[in-house]
């Protein structure tokens, strides 16, 4: 596990050995072998994960923590142990992994559980959390639409303000600004380990020091990180972080919060109900600890058996040799885009650590037909705005393209690629 692993040389990873656990990249489209370059919006998933949640399925499912029955106590057994495996895969102990179903309701969470603290809801330690008009929520300028709305939602309900880093243009946060952005009224600090447009690793540990330096919460969007490079979460140095199991391997409908153990524990509950409760009468009722304060109502049970799985097929093959073949990936893609006439990527910075992943204009064609193109070519490829307006805006655009790979993506992948985008300018003239 990431937190635990010995330092070992990292072993080159073999893709296209990975690429035969993947069941859905065996097909063609449109006659050509199918080259999946839209990780970033959901990776594929090997047959190990497949296999774990129709084996839960068949053999196990039932309810967890109720019930004296057999099946039960052993759902409840896989469950917890999912939790187990999958927090200590990101640095963190179980009690710290909050399920949620993705990212997005994990970061909502945190927004509506600051809100209820404003409230005056939850426990005498919550009051650190609540906002007073004026009070500043900080994002930058590179967030997904999920790690903004939310601000800008908590914002409206409490008087407080969003404030943004802004973005450079090589696609580098702009750690001046941050360091002004940053100050006496910055209660929260909410941005991205990688942008899902520009794919470069920001500099987690300098911003959650600017942020602790004023007393403000962090909240780390690891969505594009934790597919790609080591994890560790107690070292990360930030307060929460969130992070979507269908990027991952894993299945859809589930992901999660990790969160220190005292911010968990001061921090309200956002959904009540069953699950999540001590005692109960018809006027009010006591809460659980964290995480189970979190968790109301009936929990993705299998698909946390099966991100379980996709945890443990990433940790077999070593996350720094993940880290590792992202590199040459990265390189190859950068590169070659580079190469291209007339394809802009949106930041170009040398020298930065970056994932698999690039966003792009191309001079004059539009990005839904630069994906048409490609699909024609058998390359599936992601276009819009990948929920980033802002960003997009930034760089003058509504649109880009994006290309992502993962521990399946071949060098061959990207030569075809890359190939079949140097037709698109000459195609549309
Ligand atoms: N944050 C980033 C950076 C993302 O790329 C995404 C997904 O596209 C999300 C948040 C939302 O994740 P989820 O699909 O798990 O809600």
């Amino acid at each position: 596990m990431s937190s635990t692993a010995p330092e070992a040389p990292a072993r080159a990873l073999d893709s296209t050995a990975i690429r035969a656990d993947f069941p859905i990249l065996q097909q063609t489209v449109h006659g050509q072998p199918l080259v999946y370059l839209d990780s970033g919006a959901t990776s594929q998933k090997p047959q190990a994960v497949l296999d774990a949640e129709i084996d839960f399925l068949t053999r196990a499912n039932s309810a967890v923590h109720r019930g004296a029955h057999t099946l039960a106590g052993e759902a409840t057994e896989l469950f917890e142990g999912a939790r187990a495996t999958v927090s200590g895969f990101l640095g963190a102990r179980p009690e710290q992994l909050v399920w949620t179903s993705g990212a997005t309701f994990a970061l909502n969470l945190v927004a509506y559980a600051i809100g209820n603290a404003t409230l005056g809801r939850g426990a005498p330690t919550s009051t650190r959390f609540a906002l007073a008009p004026g009070d500043e929520l900080v994002v930058t300028e590179s967030e997904h639409h999920a790690n903004l709305i939310p601000w800008q939602e908590l914002a409206a309900r409490t008087g407080a303000v969003v404030k943004h880093i802004p973005v450079r243009v090589d696609g580098t946060i702009d750690m001046d600004a941050a360091a002004s952005v940053i100050g006496e009224r910055t209660r929260v600090v909410a941005f991205t380990h990688v942008s899902n447009v520009l794919g470069i690793v920001n500099p987690v540990a300098e911003i959650a020091a600017l942020a602790k330096s004023v007393g403000a919460l962090t909240v780390l969007d690891a969505c594009q990180s934790v597919p790609h490079l080591p994890f560790d979460f107690d070292a990360l140095g930030v307060d929460l972080a969130a992070f979507s199991g269908h990027k991952m391997l894993g299945p859809y409908g589930i992901g999660g919060l990790l969160g220190r153990s005292e911010v968990l524990d001061a921090l309200p509950p956002f959904l009540t109900g069953g699950s999540m409760v001590t005692t109960v009468t018809l006027d009010e009722a006591g809460f659980l600890p964290a995480p189970q304060k979190f968790e109301a109502g009936t929990q993705p049970v299998s698909q946390a058996i099966g991100l379980a799985a996709a945890a443990r097929y990433l940790d077999a093959h070593g996350m720094d040799a993940v880290h590792a073949r992202e590199r040459v990936i990265e390189r190859r893609l950068i590169e070659g885009l580079r190469e291209v006439e007339g394809v802009r990527i949106l930041g170009d910075a040398v020298g930065v650590d970056r994932v698999g992943l690039a966003a792009f204009d191309v001079d004059g064609v539009h990005a839904h037909d630069v994906g048409q193109f490609l699909d024609d070519r058998g390359v599936a490829v992601r276009v819009g705005h990948h929920c980033a307006k802002p960003l997009h805006a930034r760089f003058g655009l509504t649109a880009s393209v994006r290309a992502s790979s993962s521990v399946f993506t071949t060098d061959d992948d990207v030569d075809v690629f890359l190939d079949a985008l140097s037709g698109v300018r000459p195609f549309f003239g």
